[in-house]
């Protein structure tokens, strides 16, 4: 059976969760309060209604505890988000994603049983800032408050060396986790593997040493 999402909320980030998921080819419940919102989710999603999550009763005639995944994207209107996430949790909704307007709607969404939180804001500016520090630097994921993935374009310090001849886990203590060259990709690559201009690192391990990493090894001097 194929699975079945709500987007509660279809503001810029659930109306963008909205269109994607509809383009794969996902069926999609869009609901909002606002009714030029649904209307222009009419044609995109599966269904679209207009309703207010924070109602239970409505939330239990469109049958949500059926739906596989809810992602609630209310914006500002924090209590009405936090009702809507305890509602859903409250009807049995396996799998609740919602997005946070701050550390506190953080903390709290996780409290009360949402599955996973999203705070897309925050996430983006530290992905941007790491890629304003160097252009080598294509993209960074928080896994944990202490923990990062990275990945970096192999700049000059790198190019023609080993990861043996960088020695990246002694010296930084992360973990080369996979090299991408052109279409290709290594995963767990040897310690021997040749670093080639162009290719691009995936680097996990702690921020502070990831700090070190990229500022030794990643950034360039203009
Ligand atoms: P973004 O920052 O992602 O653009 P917005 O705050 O603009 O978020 O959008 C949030 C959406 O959530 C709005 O379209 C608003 O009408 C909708 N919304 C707010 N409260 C409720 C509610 N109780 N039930 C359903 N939709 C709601």
């Amino acid at each position: 059976m194929k699975k079945e999402y709500a987007v509660i909320g279809l503001g810029r980030f659930g109306g963008s969760i909205c269109r994607e998921l509809s383009s794969e080819g996902m069926e999609v419940l869009a609901i909002d309060i606002d009714e030029d919102k649904v209307n222009e989710y009419k044609e995109i999603a599966s269904h679209a209604v207009i309703a207010d999550s924070t109602d239970e009763t409505v939330l239990r005639e469109l049958g949500i505890r059926n739906i596989d995944h809810v992602i609630v994207a209310i914006g500002d209107n924090i209590q009405a988000s936090l009702l809507t996430t305890l509602m859903l949790e409250e009807l049995g909704v396996k799998k609740i994603t919602v997005k946070a307007q701050n550390d506190y709607h953080e903390k709290i969404l996780s409290k009360i049983g949402a599955d996973h939180v999203v705070h897309p804001e925050r996430d983006m500016g530290k992905r941007i800032a790491h890629n304003i520090i160097s252009n080598n630097i294509l993209d960074y994921i928080e896994l944990s408050d202490d923990h990062s993935v990275v990945e970096v374009k192999a700049g000059a310090k790198m190019r023609d060396k080993t990861l043996v001849d960088l020695d990246i886990r002694a010296q930084y203590g992360c973990n080369v986790v996979a090299i991408k060259r052109g279409k290709e990709i290594f995963v767990s690559p040897r310690a021997t593997e040749v670093i080639h201009e162009n290719d691009v690192l995936i680097v996990i391990g702690a921020d502070k040493d990831i700090s070190r990493f990229e500022k030794n090894l990643v950034v360039e001097e203009d």
